[in-house]
């Protein structure tokens, strides 16, 4: 693996043997080896307005290094910044650390990084889980890093916690939709239920259509996923059971901002659709 490839997709925490991490200085003096990270540019998400997507990000300075005999480590911050918009850094704390003199090859960790690892995650999820955008985001953490019974815990309090907030959602959509007054009144009544089971049970025949996903109710997927978890027997198990968990949630969120729509927009959105499947 090489540095650029480390910085953007390894996640704190975790150790990895890095080809070429070292330059030595020519002419070769002191045999001081520096980070060969100069010029080279790493692809990583930039958050800015101007960007919201991936973007190259190039490294303002390399910290010279400085080994001894009875320290082979160095700890060091790097920064970097989107070349698109110019305006957002990156920043990595990480421990390079060499093995012998004589070769260029290391090992690097990373303590941390600003803003933090990972994909970002969409803000039509963020403001359908409204209060607990928070631990959501531990939760993502957790399952980036592969910490799969850490992110089911997170995304399981997010949906019981949150469960009245996304009925009440569904309960918007059937309005928008034009249910009929039967059908709102047991949306209303089940986003006031404080069990979960049994507010699953009483939506079922009231989910629109719209919200289906493959033809799924979401809300009974999301209740299956969170029983089927608490029976997991691996931390890989509940890892790909935290995931399906957070891709229900957004599928959600986006059926929802979609339906919630003003009409022209949506038409709009649709014959974008259509032009795309068509091309
Ligand atoms: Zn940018």
């Amino acid at each position: 693996m090489r540095l650029a490839e480390f910085l953007a997709s390894v996640p704190p925490g975790v150790e990895e043997k890095i080809d070429e991490l070292f330059k030595k200085r020519e002419p070769a003096y002191l045999n001081a080896p520096n980070v060969s990270l100069l010029g080279l540019d790493i692809e990583i998400y930039c958050d800015n307005r101007k960007c919201k997507g991936t973007r190259f990000f190039y490294a303002i300075s390399t910290p010279q290094l400085e080994f001894k005999q009875y320290l082979n480590y160095n700890d060091v911050y790097l920064d970097y910044w989107c070349r698109n918009c110019g305006q957002s850094k990156k920043t990595f704390a990480l421990r390079v650390t060499r093995g012998d003199s004589s070769s260029n090859d290391g090992v690097a960790i990373k303590f941390g990084e600003m803003p933090s690892f990972g994909p970002p995650v969409p803000s039509r999820v963020v403001s359908l889980i409204g209060p607990d955008r928070e631990i959501f985001l531990r939760g993502r953490r957790a399952e980036n890093q592969g910490l799969g019974v850490g992110a089911f815990a997170y995304y399981r309090r997010v949906v019981e916690n949150q469960k009245g907030r996304l009925i009440g959602k569904i309960a918007e959509v059937a309005k928008r939709l034009g249910g009929s007054p039967e059908v709102l009144e047991i949306l209303e009544q089940a986003a006031r239920e404080t069990q979960f089971s049994k507010a699953v049970e009483d939506v079922k025949a009231a989910m629109p259509h719209a919200l289906l996903i493959d033809g799924h109710n979401p809300l009974t997927l999301l209740h299956s996923a969170l029983s089927e978890g608490l029976h997991a027997k691996t931390d890989e198990d509940c890892l790909e059971i935290a995931t399906s968990i957070r891709v229900i949630l957004t599928e959600l969120a986006e059926r929802i901002t979609i339906t919630l729509k003003d009409e022209a927009e949506l038409k709009q959105a649709l014959n974008n659709l259509m032009r795309r499947g068509n091309s």
